[in-house]
């Protein structure tokens, strides 16, 4: 059993004030395998008061050298890749190539991204060349309190401390208690790579505690939140009272607008996309919409490509899904398949129960309804787990109109091979990204959402810009 019961303050490893246990639990398991504490207000005012007090000298710090910290945290970051790999499929379920690949590798990505854009960001500028007393300055917002969930542990964590660090915010880190291993083992390497005492802090915690805390408090200037929407409403009303900055990153419904001049791989993609990570990601693109010439097919197709896909121990070396992060969840799975089910969707893959030779773990079989329309539940929850919704539509407009009816804007999909359609649509989506054909995401592009999908921009020039106040001055000295 793993005990890591310090939190990360000023520098070193303390004890927390007063000690309150949490087990976290192996979901593939269901057994616990480590010991945090959770926090408390004092602990939670010990990592503010540090993050203020390291404020002045990180904020005065030359860009160039706070970018150092954060090339020489990617330089342990890559060295300790193993450890944090085998954090995050003990404590979250990731299969562990999964965990590799793009669990840590979200990581290496970010923290690349950021260096780059830091080099390139110009955090000082006249505001126009020919009034050089006139001019803008780009500084930190202050104490930062980073707040994430465990879906995606790393990727949520590096996209926020990256920022952060270069942009000169100091920082209290608090992870979901569900996957605190990979943050405990984050601020080791924070540690190792140097920064000064303060710059970062962790205390581990839950959300009406810690999460709260941090929220409401005085003397931190923003919260940068990933989660869900509920906790993100949480938050907004606890920083109210401080009118401090808040930045989220919440749920989401993606539409995936499959055309029937989509290419042959369309539907096959959409359906791993879904099912990748157990269906746990804030971008899945969770309803299908086929046009209706195409549907019969794309549900064949979206059937067979979900059962062709594994479910298995995600210590197992493979590309097969592991279990979802918890009892909780994999009982609200269940419930959401079973109102699918009630309300006449029609199951063509997977559904209720556990997988076949899976009798412990939190693992769900990979299901998709097809027949979904607009108003079922199914169509309008986020599920987070492997269950794709398969809806039809008859004209493009129809399909826009669905597609935004929803309270979520996080990534929309199109699927076609006219480009003056997939450029149309584009425009239509009322999302914070549109990702189209199978395209990645570019190094740097930013992440985030409309709507209830959150307002905050992650990644690159973006996330840097969310760390930054903008400081307008008139009558800058010429020296
Ligand atoms: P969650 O909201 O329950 O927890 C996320 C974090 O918030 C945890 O650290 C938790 O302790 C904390 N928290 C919970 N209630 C709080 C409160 N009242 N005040 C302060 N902190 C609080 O979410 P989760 O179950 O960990 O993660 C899943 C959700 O995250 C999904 O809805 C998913 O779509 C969303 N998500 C969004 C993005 C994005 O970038 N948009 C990325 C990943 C996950």
């Amino acid at each position: 059993m793993i005990e890591k019961r310090q939190f990360y303050i000023d520098g070193q490893w303390v004890d927390p004030v007063t000690p309150r246990d949490h087990a976290v639990i192996n979901p593939a398991t269901e057994e616990p395998c480590a010991v945090i504490s959770l926090g408390d207000q004092a602990d939670t005012d010990a990592a503010v008061a540090a993050a203020k007090a390291a404020l002045p000298g990180w904020m005065a710090t030359p860009v160039a050298e706070r970018i150092g910290y954060v090339e020489k945290l990617l330089e342990v970051y890559k060295a300790r890749a193993e450890e944090m790999a085998q954090a995050m499929t003990l404590e979250m379920g990731a299969p562990i190539s999964l965990s590799r690949s793009d669990q840590v590798g979200a990581g290496t990505f970010h923290l690349t991204n950021f260096i780059r854009a830091a080099k390139e960001f110009s955090f000082e500028h006249a505001l126009r060349e020919d009034i050089p007393e006139h001019r803008i300055i780009h500084e930190a917002v202050g104490v930062a309190a980073l707040i994430t969930p465990w879906n995606w542990p790393m990727n949520q964590v590096t996209l926020k401390v990256g920022a952060a660090a270069v942009a000169g915010c100091t920082m209290v880190l608090k992870p979901s208690e569900e996957s605190p291993l990979d943050a405990i083992l984050f601020a080791e390497m924070m540690d190792e790579a140097g920064f000064p005492k303060g710059v970062f802090n962790l205390v581990n915690g839950d959300g009406a505690g810690v999460g709260t805390q941090l929220s409401s408090h005085v003397d931190v200037d923003m919260v940068s939140f990933t989660g869900s929407t509920r906790a993100g409403r949480a938050i907004s009303k606890a920083a109210a009272d401080t009118l401090k900055r808040v930045h989220l990153e919440l749920g989401g419904k993606g539409a995936n607008l499959v055309f029937a001049d989509a290419d042959p791989e369309a539907v096959k993609r959409g359906v791993l996309h879904m099912m990748e990570n157990s269906g746990q990601s804030c971008n899945a693109p969770s309803r299908m919409m086929v046009e209706a010439p195409f549907y019969d097919t794309a549900v064949e197709q979206a059937a067979k490509a979900a059962e062709a896909v594994k479910v298995a121990d995600p210590q197992q070396e493979g590309d097969h899904i592991g279990p979802v992060v918890n009892e909780v969840q994999w009982g609200k799975i269940q419930d959401l398949i079973q109102k699918g089910i009630d309300e006449g969707a029609r199951l063509v893959a997977g559904g209720l129960g556990r997988p076949e030779g899976l009798n412990k773990g939190f693992y769900v079989r990979p299901t998709v309804f097809a027949d979904v329309t607009p108003e079922m539940t199914i169509a309008r929850e986020e599920i987070f787990g492997p269950v794709l919704s398969v809806m039809k539509f008859e004209t493009e407009e129809e399909a826009v109109r669905v597609a935004n009816d929803t309270p979520y804007g996080l990534t929309n999909y199109v699927q076609s091979q006219d480009p003056a359609r997939v450029n149309r649509l584009t425009r239509q989506l009322r999302s914070g990204m549109v990702q189209n054909n199978g395209t990645g995401r570019a190094a740097g592009a930013p992440f985030g959402g409309m709507k209830q999908s959150g307002n905050g921009r992650e990644g690159g020039s973006f996330g840097i810009l969310d760390f930054l106040e903008v400081k307008s001055v008139s009558g800058w000295a010429a020296e």
